[in-house]
C-alpha cells in the first residue's frame, strides 16, 4: 500500500515537499481503517498533520475505496532524529504575551512587551506617518495629537508601535503611569468591578490617573453599550486632564458597526493614522533586523525568498522565518532557499476545484442527479440545488459567471448571477443554511486535488 501512495503522492507535490515530508516518513501498520504514518521528528509529523493529512487521506481512500483514519507518530529511539519537541516553537511566531494580571508590585513595564521598543521598528512607506506621529505622542504626551488613533490590518505594527510609546515614555521618566489594556479586558475589568462593591469605583480611579492609556483593538467594543459608555467617561476624563489616549483598530472609527456616534467623534478628534501593508523592500529590512536582533546571519537571496513570499501580514512572516530557522537546525541543512521552500509553502492554498468535483458534490450530499442539475426542471428541490450549485462554482472557482451557466447547461448568465446573489442574502440571516454551505464546502475541499 505505502508504495502506491509515495507513487501517488510524487505525482501530486512539488519535489520538495515530496523529498522532505513523505519521502522520509513510512508506513507502521494499516489495521481497522488506521493508517499510521511514522516520521523522522516532531516537527514533520506536525507538518504532515497540518498540510497533509487531507491530501494522503484522499490518495489512500482511492487506491483503497474507501476512508481510511490517517494517524502520525515520531520514531523512537535510534530510527529518531535526535531532536526535542521543545527546541521548536515552530508554531508559534513571537507575539506579545503581556501578562494579563494586574498586580501592584510589578515592575512598570508589566503589561508591555519588551521587544515593542521603537528601534526595532522599522520604518517604511506603509507606516511612516503612524511612526512619527507615535513619536511625536512619545515625546509630548497629551499635546500633539490626542488621542492618536492607529489602524491598519491584523499583523501590520499596531500593537508594537503603541506599546513602543510607553516604553520610550518610561525609559525618560520612569514614574509615569502608562496603561496598556486591550479593549476585551476593559470590558472584563468593567463586568467585574459592576459584580463588586465600591468595584467601580476603584475601577474608574484605576483608569483614570493614567498618564498615558493605550487601548488596544478597540474594534471589539462593537455593540458593547455598557463599555462603551464608561469608556467613554473615562476618555473624557484623560481628555479633560490633558493625559494622552492612543487607540489601535483594525479599522477607521466610523467603520466600526455599532459604535455610539460619540465615541466615533471623540475617536476622530485627534490624528487618525494607518498602516498599511508594507513592500518588499521594507519586509526584507524587518527579516534582517529581526535576524541580527538573533545573532542570525541570512543570505541575501533567503531574505528575498521569504519577504517574496509573505506579504500581508507581518507576524506571519516573521512565523515563516522562525519556522525555516526551526527546520534548518532539525534537518542540519545549510541556510539557502532551496533548502527551506518546503517549509513556507502554503500547500492547502493550492487545491484545484474543478466544476466536476463541485456537480458531484452538490449532486451526492442533495440528492439530485447531475443531469438534473444540468436540465431544465424547475422543480422546487432541483432549481434549489442548482442555485446551491452556482453560488459555489462562483466562490470556489475563477469561472465566469457565462462559464459556469454553461457547466449547467447552458444556463443565461443572469441567472447564475441571480442564484448567487440569492444565496448569499438567504445565507447572512440562515444559520441552517450557512451549515449546509459549509459542509459542502468542507467537501468540496476534501475532493479536490493539489495543483500541480
Ligand atoms: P497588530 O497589532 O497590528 O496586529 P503587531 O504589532 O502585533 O500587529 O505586530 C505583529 C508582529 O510584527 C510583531 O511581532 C511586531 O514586532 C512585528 N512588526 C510589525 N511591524 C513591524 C515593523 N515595522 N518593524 C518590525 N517589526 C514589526
Ligand atoms: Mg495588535
Amino acid at each position: 500500500l505505502w508504495s502506491q501512495v509515495l507513487e501517488r503522492l510524487q505525482l501530486n507535490l512539488s519535489r520538495p515537499t515530496f523529498e522532505t515530508w513523505i519521502k522520509t516518513a513510512s508506513a507502521q501498520s494499516f489495521e481497522h481503517n488506521c493508517l499510521v504514518i511514522r516520521t523522522p521528528n516532531p516537527f514533520a509529523r506536525n507538518w504532515l498533520q497540518k498540510y497533509y493529512i487531507n491530501t494522503i487521506a484522499n490518495v489512500v481512500q482511492d487506491i483503497v475505496g474507501h476512508p481510511v483514519e490517517i494517524y502520525f507518530t515520531v520514531a523512537q529511539g535510534d530510527e529518531a532524529s535526535h531532536i526535542s519537541d521543545q527546541k521548536v516553537d515552530w508554531d508559534s511566531p513571537p507575539q506579545g504575551n503581556i501578562s494579563q494580571k494586574p498586580v501592584n508590585n510589578q515592575p512598570k513595564t508589566f503589561q508591555l512587551n519588551p521587544k515593542y521598543v521603537f528601534s526595532r521598528f522599522v520604518v517604511g512607506a506603509n507606516n511612516r506617518m503612524a511612526h512619527a506621529a507615535a513619536l511625536a505622542v512619545a515625546e509630548s504626551p497629551g499635546m500633539e495629537f490626542n488621542p492618536l488613533f492607529l489602524c491598519g490590518g491584523v499583523g501590520l505594527g499596531k500593537t508594537h508601535l503603541m506599546q513602543a510609546i510607553g516604553h520610550y515614555r518610561l525609559e525618560f521618566f520612569p514614574d509615569s503611569k502608562i496603561f496598556y489594556v486591550s479593549t476585551e479586558k476593559f470590558t472584563n475589568d468593567f463586568i467585574t468591578a459592576i459584580g463588586k462593591k465600591d468595584g467601580m469605583q476603584s475601577f474608574r480611579e484605576y483608569y483614570r490617573t493614567a498618564d498615558i492609556l493605550l487601548v488596544d483593538d478597540i474594534q471589539f467594543i462593537e455593540g458593547k453599550e455598557g463599555t462603551q459608555e464608561e469608556f467613554f467617561h473615562t476618555f473624557n476624563t484623560l481628555y479633560e486632564a490633558g493625559k494622552q489616549v492612543v487607540i489601535a483598530s483594525d479599522r477607521p472609527p466610523n467603520q466600526i458597526p455599532r459604535l455610539q456616534e460619540r465615541l466615533c467623534s471623540r475617536f476622530s478628534m485627534g490624528l487618525i493614522a494607518d498602516i498599511q501593508a508594507p513592500d518588499l523592500e521594507t519586509r526584507m529590512a524587518i527579516l534582517q533586523k529581526k535576524a541580527e536582533y538573533e545573532n542570525i546571519r541570512l543570505p541575501r537571496d533567503v531574505i528575498e525568498y521569504i519577504a517574496a513570499n509573505y506579504t500581508s501580514n507581518i507576524r506571519e512572516l516573521e512565523g515563516a522565518l522562525i519556522r525555516a530557522l526551526a527546520y534548518i537546525s532539525i534537518w542540519g541543512l545549510p541556510m539557502t532557499v532551496e533548502n527551506i521552500a518546503p517549509v513556507l509553502e502554503p500547500p492547502m492554498e493550492k487545491l484545484e476545484t474543478t466544476p466536476e468535483i463541485i456537480l458531484k458534490v452538490v449532486s451526492e450530499n442533495l440528492n439530485i442527479s447531475i443531469e438534473d442539475l444540468k436540465g431544465n426542471s424547475r422543480r422546487r428541490e432541483i432549481s434549489w440545488a442548482r442555485q446551491i450549485g452556482m453560488y459555489l462554482m462562483r466562490q470556489n472557482t475563477d469561472l465566469s459567471l457565462p462559464r459556469i451557466g454553461e457547466e449547467f447547461g447552458g444556463k443565461d448568465h443572469t441567472t447564475v448571477l441571480y442564484s448567487c446573489e440569492k444565496i448569499t442574502q438567504l445565507r447572512d440571516n440562515n444559520p441552517e443554511l450557512t451549515q449546509t454551505l459549509k459542509q459542502l464546502n468542507d467537501r468540496i475541499q476534501m475532493n479536490s486535488r493539489p495543483k500541480k
